[in-house]
C-alpha cells in the first residue's frame, strides 16, 4: 500500500527539549485525520516536519513518496497548509492575494474566483483584507490552503474563530476533498466537533503518540463504558422499580431518568434484560465514550505508565 504520509521513528529535539519524539504513523489517501493534544504536545512541530519547513533530528519522513526535508521536494506544490496563526498584508484584496498565492504554485488564476466562492467570500473578493473580519481572514487562509486541489492538507486549528455555520460549511469542504482522494490532517482542541468528522485520530503527549486509531479502534482499546439512559414511561421514578436489580449499578439522573454504565459488548444484554423484566421504559439513549473522554483515557494511561 502507498501512503501520503509515512513517519517512522521520527524525533525532533530543540536543545535538551523533545518536541516530538519516537513517533511512527502511515497515512492513506483520502483519510481525514485529527491530530489532538495539550498546547505543547508536538502536534505543529509534526506538521512542520511533514511540510519541509523544519528537518528531524531523528527518524525519516516521506510525503507524497518524497522527503521534504530534501532539497528537492517537488510535491510541494501538492500540498495545502493552512498555519495556526494566519497572517496576510492587510493592504491587498482577497483576490489579489489569492493571485499572489497562485501564481507562487503555478496554479491556474481562473480558478481564484470559485475557490473564493467556494469559502463564501466571492462578494468580499475586491475588498481590501484589512477590512476582514476574523472569520473571513480564516476562510481566506483556507482558500489559498485549497489552492491547486491539493493532495495532501495541512490544517493548524482552522477551526478557530469560526462562527457555527461556518464550522459546518468548513467541514463540508473538507469532506468534498476527502472524497476526491485528499488526506487531511486538521490539528485541533475542538475534540467535540472533530468526533464524527475524522476517519482517524492521532493524540500525542509530551511529544510522543499515545494512541493512533479510528474512534472505534480507540474505543475497543480504551475499554471506556457505554452510558445506557432509561426514560421511564409513566415519568415517576418510585421506590417500586424492580426492573433495575439484576442490571447492576444505577444511579437517578432526575425523577425520571435512570443511568447507569455498560461496559463494551454489554450494551445490548443490558437492554434486552431491561426489557424482559418489564421496565417501563419511554425512550433510551446510548452514548458511547466521546473523544473527549477516550482523550483524557489515553493521557493517563501514559502518564501512569511513565
Ligand atoms: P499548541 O496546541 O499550543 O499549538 P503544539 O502541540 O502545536 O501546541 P508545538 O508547537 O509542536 O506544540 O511545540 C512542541 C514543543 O516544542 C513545545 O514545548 C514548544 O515550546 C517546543 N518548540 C517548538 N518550536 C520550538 C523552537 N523553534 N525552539 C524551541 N522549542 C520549540
Amino acid at each position: 500500500m502507498s501512503y501520503t504520509v509515512e513517519i517512522r521513528d521520527i524525533a525532533k529535539r530543540y536543545g535538551k527539549l523533545d518536541a516530538v519524539r519516537d513517533v511512527s504513523f502511515a497515512l492513506p489517501a483520502g483519510e481525514t485525520v485529527a491530530l489532538v493534544g495539550h498546547n505543547g504536545a508536538g502536534k505543529t512541530t509534526l506538521i512542520k516536519l511533514m511540510l519541509g519547513l523544519i528537518h528531524p533530528t531523528f527518524g525519516t519522513v516521506s510525503v507524497l513518496g518524497e522527503n521534504p526535508a530534501g532539497g528537492d521536494f517537488a510535491a510541494r506544490r501538492r500540498l495545502g497548509y493552512l498555519p495556526e496563526n494566519v497572517a496576510f498584508n492587510g493592504a491587498l484584496t482577497g483576490r489579489e492575494l489569492l493571485t499572489f498565492y497562485t501564481r507562487l504554485k503555478g496554479g491556474p488564476v481562473s480558478l481564484i474566483l470559485p475557490l473564493l466562492d467556494r469559502v463564501g467570500l466571492a462578494a468580499a473578493a475586491d475588498r481590501r483584507v484589512g477590512t476582514y473580519s476574523k472569520g473571513m481572514r480564516q476562510r481566506l487562509g483556507l482558500a489559498q490552503a485549497l489552492i491547486g486541489e491539493p493532495a495532501l492538507l495541512l490544517l493548524d486549528e482552522p477551526t478557530t474563530g469560526l462562527d457555527p455555520a461556518l464550522r459546518q460549511s468548513f467541514y463540508e469542504i473538507v469532506q468534498d476533498l476527502r472524497d476526491r482522494g485528499a488526506t487531511v490532517i486538521l490539528s485541533s482542541h475542538a475534540l467535540t466537533e472533530l468526533e464524527e468528522r475524522t476517519d482517524r485520530v492521532i493524540v500525542m503527549n509530551r511529544g510522543a503518540m499515545v494512541a493512533n486509531g479510528s474512534l472505534e479502534e480507540l474505543r475497543h482499546i480504551a475499554r471506556l463504558p457505554t452510558r445506557i439512559r432509561f426514560h421511564l414511561q409513566d415519568g415517576r421514578l418510585g421506590p417500586k422499580q424492580s426492573w433495575l436489580g439484576g442490571l447492576g449499578e444505577w444511579r437517578p439522573v432526575n425523577g425520571h431518568i435512570v443511568e447507569l454504565d455498560a461496559m463494551p459488548g454489554q450494551k445490548i444484554d443490558v437492554l434486552r434484560q431491561a426489557i424482559q423484566a418489564g421496565a417501563p421504559l419511554d425512550d433510551v439513549e446510548i452514548t458511547p465514550p466521546t473523544l473527549d473522554e477516550l482523550y483524557v483515557h489515553f493521557l493517563r494511561s501514559q502518564e501512569e505508565a511513565s
